[in-house]
């Protein structure tokens, strides 16, 4: 048996090689104050994973996961700071350790601001997925991301964005729903869709304000007296996805992916769902710090939930052990009475634990703060995404529900899409070719 056996099923892993250090101080950052977690760290340059840590985990990442495709997400603190050589390193390791027959991918989290025309030719080279955090226009963007100085950031990041346009690297965005932006969904969507984004994140921002510590100086996660005043209001959360997916769904469906729709399309179409805070349980995407220490998942890096570190421990080992596998079952066998009775619960499952903080309206702990948002969001689209349902699981391509509301046929969904002479589904008359198959190059 290896040294490293595999676990049990797949999982997914963020690393953060600098741990949370970052060049900038974004006000509502919830990573920066975990430097708390290292007391005996007196520099920056304390937080750098180690080659020989670099080296253990890149095997282990490798020779632990079961899935055919390994994917390492470098993340922080901001990943650029450890420089290419790391990255450099990283790559040739993974090559070195990868056996045939599996594949190797790289995602690395930035900021933008550090890329240059060298960063810019590695990460196309080596093909790289970049996910660029930007608040979308300059005044949206620059309200909280700020440099260590308070300086806007903007700039710097637009600069970062062009250079990876330049190079050719495939990017996404992410954007943090702060409470400002929220009232500008469709500014901020035409502005990414306007700078080249093809792939967009929304991430709700919430924090909450907490009343006392550990000891690490870390919050007491399920001790809460509110949240935060730049956290996203629920049902404006709820609102700001709305009126984005209805702008989406007529026009960019299949030409812009926006990643909470596709997840949702699954979902309505019944499969499992692509991410954990959807799903019924989760537990299998966690978080590795610069020390090898392994956290049950990124939200939850905190000595409570620390399962082990990778040197004393395999990594499958760890992340099948009974703490973990319960970490996961919880978000189940914890979601109140009031979400087992919801309309859209298949589709929402209580979303992350780590904002569930509210009490439902009889009183039972443990709703998640963006409830509301949610339920309006996930009724808002339920007319389009059970046509989109349809169409998935007709084999038929997502992109032909525009087709099929400008024909307000939503039976068109339930055929596989005609030969472009025959008549049209929709009973007009006309050639297929002539009427909803008009744009069809079929
Ligand atoms: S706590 Fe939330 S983010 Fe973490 S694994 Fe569970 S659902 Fe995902
Ligand atoms: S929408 Fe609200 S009630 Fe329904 S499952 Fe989600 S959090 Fe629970």
């Amino acid at each position: 048996m290896s040294e490293y056996p595999a676990a049990s099923a797949p999982f997914h892993i963020l690393v953060k090689p600098i741990g949370p250090i970052c060049n900038l101080d974004c006000q509502y950052c919830f990573y920066l104050r975990k430097e708390a977690l290292f007391p005996d760290h007196q520099a920056a340059a304390e937080f750098r994973m180690s080659e020989s840590m670099l080296e253990t985990f890149v095997r282990q990442q490798i020779l632990s996961n079961p899935a055919s495709r390994v994917e390492f997400a470098w993340q922080g603190g901001e990943p650029t700071l450890m420089g290419l050589d790391f990255f450099r390193r990283a790559v040739e390791l993974q090559k070195q350790y990868c056996p045939p027959g599996k594949t190797i991918t790289n995602a690395l989290q930035t900021n933008g601001t550090l890329l240059t025309d060298d960063w810019g030719k590695f990460l196309a080279e080596h093909q790289f997925l970049v996910g660029l955090s930007i608040d979308g226009p300059r005044e949206l963007h620059d309200r909280y991301r700020v440099d260590r100085g308070g300086r806007p950031t903007f700039d710097r990041v637009m600069k970062g964005l062009n250079l990876l346009r330049e190079h050719g690297v495939e990017f996404n965005t992410l954007t943090v729903i702060h409470r400002e932006l929220a009232y500008h969904p469709l500014e901020v969507y035409e502005f990414l869709v306007e700078h080249g984004s093809g792939y967009m994140q929304f991430i709700p921002l919430v924090e909450r304000i907490i009343g006392g510590n550990n000891g690490s100086g870390l919050p007491i996660l399920g001790q809460s007296s509110g949240v935060a005043p730049w956290s996203v209001e629920p049902l404006q959360f709820g609102i700001f996805l709305s009126e984005i997916f209805d702008q989406w769904v007529s026009r960019d469906v299949g030409r812009i992916f926006v990643h909470t729709f596709d997840v949702q399309a699954g979902i309505w179409a019944g499969y499992p769902s692509m991410v954990c805070i959807f799903g019924e349980t989760c537990g299998r995407a966690l978080a590795i710090e610069h020390t090898g220490d392994l956290y049950s998942c990124d939200h939850f890096v905190d000595p409570h939930y620390r399962l082990g570190n990778i040197l004393d421990e395999p990594l499958g080992k760890l992340i099948d052990s009974p703490e973990q596998r319960k970490f996961g079952t919880d978000k189940r066998d914890t979601l109140p009475e009031y979400c087992r009775q919801c309309e859209v619960r298949f589709a929402c499952n209580g979303e992350c634990p780590k904002n569930r903080f509210i009490t439902t309206p009889d009183g039972e702990p443990g709703l998640n703060y963006l409830c509301a948002g949610y339920r309006h969001f996930l009724n808002h689209i339920r007319p389009d995404m059970e046509i989109i349902a349809k169409l998935i699981k007709n084999r038929i391509p997502a992109a032909e529900i525009m087709k099929i509301r400008r024909s307000g046929n939503p039976n068109l969904a339930e055929r596989n899409t005609p030969p472009r002479n025959a008549p049209c589904p929709c009973n007009s008359g006309r050639k297929y070719k002539h009427c909803c198959g008009a744009d069809s190059k079929k």
